[in-house]
Formats: structure tokens, sequence, C-alpha cells
């Protein structure tokens, strides 16, 4: 999570008087940030994971998997554990740090230092992955496991699923139904942020996903575990009012999303401009990571027809109105939103001039005053409207202390908007005083159930990154087709049964594949990459600064953008078609070989990087598609979507085995 500012939260309404004077202030505070720093150059590579886990509290007996809801005990523990080895060590700066989140089942854990692009860095990961974990599992109680399980399948079901029990009826935040109030953490922030969407919105949040049909499903499907019939709070009836749809799991609370886990990844840019050719770069990336990720197919205790979380936390924070949402004419509120504030990127940033106008091509409002206030700034149009688009909403939790800040010492009011837009890639400027450059957080990724998982696809991502900005790879489609990849990127099987809109030609004008052989389509394999015979010396680092793609002189954009890209499947994306796509593995392959790298670690990276390559092929199968076998072939199960305490026990257990190695897993 971001920022969790100490304070006394203001009452709604008065949380709504004070939007304007957020909106303002924080937008003065960037527009410091950008005076000062918008010509920093020369930031290094230096980059980060994020791994989050929910902490499952076993009873073998019982054979039941409960979360456990002792957060603020264990982060208590776990800083002074973590303190300490600093202390005893003298270097504070190489001790993993853990970090609250929404759930009070969850923790967050991240290296204590980031990564450089040192080589050896990229064997860090796993390392400082697996010690943070172990840290973390060494010092719960001795039937408590931290998993990073991405949803948690019985969360909100009838009964008993945390430890110790809570009952809904208690849940003054979100008046769901399911979920009982402590099963947030219970800092300020959090409760208030639940309420004042539900308050914003009008209503409680409504997600309904897809339910898988099984054999013995009763059709059509009404819920039997919605308490149809409660009457405790004012939004009791909505579920039998319409907010719960037939045939599909009905889930009413932000709980439900914030309460997944995910694997985040930071990167630090050379300067604001390469940051947002980066952010540009990664956003047609980012649905093919959420499909090769999936992870996330059971929900509130059954099987869903989706693989993954994203748009279950696009809905749990959806606090648009109903005019926002466009149900009935605008009368109070300002704009017709197309989206959640939960949601994939709806505008490329770069001001490169491969970033064509047209490929900004759905609705995107934007605040037209804070847009012509950062024009008459001297703001490009690109990012003035990326900044006005997250600034047409709402601070959701203003702190009274805080209401007042001196604009040129604190971002607070900035990140209150910009820490509340949870989009797929994060443009995060540096924060003040501090030696962090201009960074980009790439976050559609489903956390892994192993270590070795989450460190395959960072060292991916990063090398990719790296990649791309090497190799003047241009990757621009319409956002409306990324949006319609990351809905593909969701469905049940999606490596198998979905093909992706990519670009046809991965390079810039006037740039050519470092690939010379073209990839034999179909049963590709990492090829031998080239020289190209330009001689280099070889490095021991990844670098930063790699100079933007030049605008060949007689060029000009030309045709159609519907003519630049196509459909293909993750295994062609990945793994390589032709000349023009040969894989953005086969690209990273050949980054590598511009490296000095060594046999061991050539050998390491090659199993991550084959981790992803057969991800993509189908040769193996993702932890959703794993966990939907696994349930579909317990002895328990009876072919209804029904996951049950046995069933989901067994599953943790599993799960936890995989991850010790003690289990062997496709
Ligand atoms: P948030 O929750 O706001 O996204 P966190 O502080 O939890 O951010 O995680 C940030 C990640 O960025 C961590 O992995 C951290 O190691 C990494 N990081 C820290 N400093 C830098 C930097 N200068 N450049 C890039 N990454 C960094
Ligand atoms: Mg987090
Ligand atoms: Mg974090
Ligand atoms: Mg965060
Ligand atoms: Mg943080
Ligand atoms: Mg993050």
């Amino acid at each position: 999570m971001g920022l969790l500012s100490l304070g006394t939260p203001l009452a709604w309404d008065d949380t709504k008087k004070h939007a304007d004077h957020v909106r303002k202030h924080g937008i003065t505070q960037f527009l410091h940030i950008w005076d000062r720093l918008k010509d920093r150059q020369g930031d290094e590579l230096l980059w980060g994971d994020e791994v989050e886990y929910m902490v499952v509290t076993f009873n073998s007996e019982e054979k039941s998997a409960r979360l456990s809801l002792r957060q603020s005990e264990i982060l208590e523990k776990l800083q002074s554990i973590t303190d300490n080895i600093a202390s005893n060590q003298g270097e504070a700066h190489s001790v993993p740090t853990f970090h609250p989140e929404y759930g009070r089942f969850m923790l967050e854990s991240t290296p204590g230092s980031p990564y450089t692009g040192n080589v050896p860095d990229l064997l860090l990961v796993e390392e400082d992955m697996r010690y943070r974990r172990r840290l973390a599992r060494k010092y719960l109680e001795p039937n408590e496991i931290p998993m990073s399980m991405t949803s948690y399948p019985l969360l909100g079901t009838p009964g008993v699923f945390t430890e110790p029990y809570h009952d809904p009826a208690g849940a003054v935040s979100s008046h769901s139904l399911f979920l009982p109030e402590e099963i947030a953490n219970p800092h300020a922030r959090f409760p208030t942020l639940t309420a004042n969407i539900r308050r914003r919105r009008g209503s409680k949040v409504a997600i309904n996903l897809p339910l898988f049909i099984d054999d013995r499903t009763p059709r059509p499907f009404v819920d039997p575990t919605i308490p149809w019939q409660r009457n405790i709070y004012p939004e009791d009836s909505e579920a039998k009012q319409g907010a719960a749809l037939i045939d599909h799991v009905y889930m009413d609370a932000m709980g439900f999303g914030m309460g997944c886990s995910c694997l985040q990844l930071t990167f630090q840019a050379c300067n604001v401009t390469e940051a947002r050719r980066l952010y540009d770069l990664l956003v047609p990336v980012a649905p093919i990571m959420l499909a090769l990720t999936a992870a996330s197919p059971l929900w509130r205790g059954y099987i869903a027809d989706v693989d993954c979380r994203w748009d279950v936390v696009a809905a749990s924070v959806d606090d648009r109105t109903e005019e926002e949402r466009g149900l009935k004419p605008l009368k109070e509120d300002r704009f017709r939103i197309p989206k959640s504030r939960y949601g994939s990127v709806s505008l490329y940033i770069s001001d490169g001039w491969l970033n064509r106008p047209e490929y900004n091509d759905i609705e995107a409002p934007y605040d037209e005053a804070i847009f012509e206030h950062l024009r008459g700034h001297g703001i490009d149009s690109a990012l003035a409207k990326h900044l006005s688009h997250l600034f047409i909403r709402d601070p959701l939790v203003v702190f009274s202390e805080m209401v007042d800040q001196d604009d040129e010492a604190s971002n607070d009011h900035f990140e209150n908007l910009q820490s509340t837009n949870w989009q797929t890639v994060r443009f995060k400027p540096p924060p003040i005083n501090s030696p962090i450059g201009w960074r980009v957080e790439f976050r559609p990724m489903e956390v892994q159930p192993t270590d070795f998982e989450n460190a395959a696809f960072a060292v991916f991502v990063v090398l990719l990154s790296r990649a791309i900005l090497k190799y003047s790879m241009n990757l621009y489609i319409p956002i409306s087709k990324v949006d319609e990849n990351m809905a593909r990127a969701q469905r049940r099987d999606a490596v198998h049964t979905q093909k992706f809109y990519f670009r046809k030609n991965v390079f810039a004008p006037g740039t050519t594949s470092p690939i010379s052989t073209p990839a034999s389509s179909g049963t590709s394999s990492p090829i031998e990459p080239n020289s190209n015979g330009i001689p280099f010396k070889k490095e021991r680092k990844m670098r930063n600064c790699f100079p933007p793609p030049m605008k060949p002189e007689s060029w000009e954009p030309e045709g159609s953008i519907e003519d630049e890209y196509e459909e293909y499947t993750l295994e062609e994306i990945i793994n390589g078609k032709n000349e023009n796509m040969p894989g953005l593995l086969r690209l990273i392959y050949a980054y590598l070989d511009t490296l000095d790298v060594m046999e061991p670690e050539k050998v390491k990276i090659g199993h991550y990087l084959d981790l992803v390559r057969r991800r993509a092929s189908g040769s193996l199968i993702t932890p959703a598609t794993w966990i939907r076998n696994f349930v579909r072939s317990h002895p328990a199960y009876k072919f209804d979507s029904v996951v049950n305490q046995e069933i989901n026990h067994d599953l943790m257990v599993a799960v936890d085995e995989i991850e010790r190695g003690v289990r062997e897993a496709p």
C-alpha cells in the first residue's frame, strides 16, 4: 500500500467539500516536483519487487485452513526482528521490509534496498524473496503460514473462514453480507476507504463473476449462500433487487478485491522521458503478463469461470455514482466515467514521436481546468492529459490534520489521488527530498505460489524492460485493443483459448531486429543470439539511459493504425512468429548476449526464462489451471462448482508443500 498517514479521517461530507482543495494542491505539489526534477538526468537502473501474502492458520484435526487476523502483532514482531538483524549486521539497507496491506490477514514484503542493474542481482531476487518468506514464516505461530495466493478460496463463505471468527453483521464500514468489519486493517485509512467508496457510490460495490458451470451445478444457479433476507443495513436488499446475478458468484465489498495478493515491480528510469517511454511500452505487455501469471480461479467458495483477480479488484473499489456510470443523466456529477479507479491504463503518456494520438482511442475524461493549468505551466499535452485524467477522481480519505500543507514540502495531496488510481502501470514521480528518481511500476501480475515463479516473472520483466528500450521497440496498439486483451487475459485458460492483439512490427521505423535468423514459428525455442557483427564491450550491468529511437527524416505516420496490429497466441508473442515479431523472449536472449553473464548465471536465468516460455507455449500450466484441476479431482468435490472446507484445506496444504519443494507440480 502507499502511505499510511496518521490522523483523524474527516467525515464523508467534509471529505467531499475538500475534494477541490486536495486536487488543486495536489497539482501544485506535482508542479513543484516537476519544476525541481523534470531535468533530472542519469539515474541508474534500480528496481524492486513487492510480494503479498495471506497468513493462513492451519488446523489439521479439523481439516481447516483459515485467514489469520494477527496482522498487527505479526508486523510488530517482524519489525522488531528486522530492526534487530539490521543493528547486528550494521547495514540496515539489506534487511527486508514488511508492510501492512488492506486485509488484516495480509502482509507485503519488499527487499530492504532496491536491486541494481548488476547481473548478479538477478540471482539475488529469488534468494531475497525466499529469505523474506522464511523470516515471516519463522516468526509466525507454528500453525500459521504466509502464502502467496492471489485469492483466498473461502473468503466470504458462510461459517468460519477467519481466525478468530467475526460476524459479518458487524461490518459497519462495508455493510457486506459476507465479510466482517475485522477483515480489514484497522488503521483508520482502510475502514474509511471502504465506507467512503460505498457512500460515494450510493450503494455497496457489486462484483459478479461468471460461475464455472460443472456437471452437477444446479441451473439456473441462485446462490443459496447469500443471506437474501438479511435486514441489518439499508443495503441488505440490494442483492435481491438485482445486484446479485444468477449463474454468478456475487461479492459486495472492497475486501474481496483489495484482499487479493499480487506481484508488483518498480523500475527507476534514467529521466522522466525514459520513464514515460517505458510506461507506454509496458502498457500493452500488461495483459500478456496477467494471462501468463493467472492464479485466481476460486472465489467465495466457488469455482469461477475466470482465472484472474483484475476485474474483481476493479469492481471492489468502484466508487462511481450512477451518473458517472451512465445509468442516469449527469446532474450532480461532472463526468461520465467509463472505468473504475482501479483499472487498466486509459492513456499513453510518452511525448515521443512513436506515440500517435490515435492510439489513445478510448473515452478518458479529464478535468479541463487542471489540464489548462498544467499546459499553462509548460507541461506537454500527453502528460497533462494523464494527470488531469487521474484527477477527475475525488479523494476518498482526508485526514483533518493534513488538510493544510506546505505544497513545496509535501506531496501528500498529490499522492492521495495518485495512490488511489490503481492502474496496470503507474508513473511514479520522485518523492520529495529523496535520492529516488522517476519510476515506473508494473502492476498487473498475479502473485505465484512459489518464489521461484515470482522471481522468474520479476527477472523476465526487468530483462524485457531493458530489451524493449535497447532495441527501440514500438509496442503501441490502440488502447481499446489493450483493454480487449485485459478482458481476454482473465478468461479461463486464456493461454490456450485466447489470442491477443499485438503489433505486427515491434520495431520502430528505421531500426531493425537484433535477431538475424527468423524464428521457425511453432516449435520455437530460445535460439543462439547473434551479435550483429558489431563489436561491443560486454558489461556485467544492465543500464538505463537508452537513446530513444531517432525519427527517420522521411518518416511520416502512414496508414491507419488498424493495419499495425493483429491477433497472436501467447506462444507467438513470447516465443516468436516471424522477423517482425521475433518473440519477446528471443529479444531478451539477444539482450542478455550483450551482457557479460557467467555460465552459472546463464543457467539460472535460463530456468526463469524457460518457465515463461513454457507457460506461454502451454506446456506448463498456470497456477489457476493447477488450482482448478486440484479442486475438480479432489474426492470431496461434487462437480457442483463448490469448494468446501476440506478441499480448501487440502489445497492450501498442497500449495504449501509445493512452495517448500516437498510436492511436485507442473
Ligand atoms: P508502493 O507500495 O508504493 O508501490 P513499495 O515501497 O511497497 O511501493 O515498493 C517499492 C519497490 O520499489 C520496492 O521493491 C523497492 O525495493 C523498490 N525501490 C525502492 N527504491 C527504488 C528506486 N529508487 N528505483 C526503483 N525501485 C525502487
Ligand atoms: Mg501492496
Ligand atoms: Mg508496496
Ligand atoms: Mg502499493
Ligand atoms: Mg509504499
Ligand atoms: Mg506497489
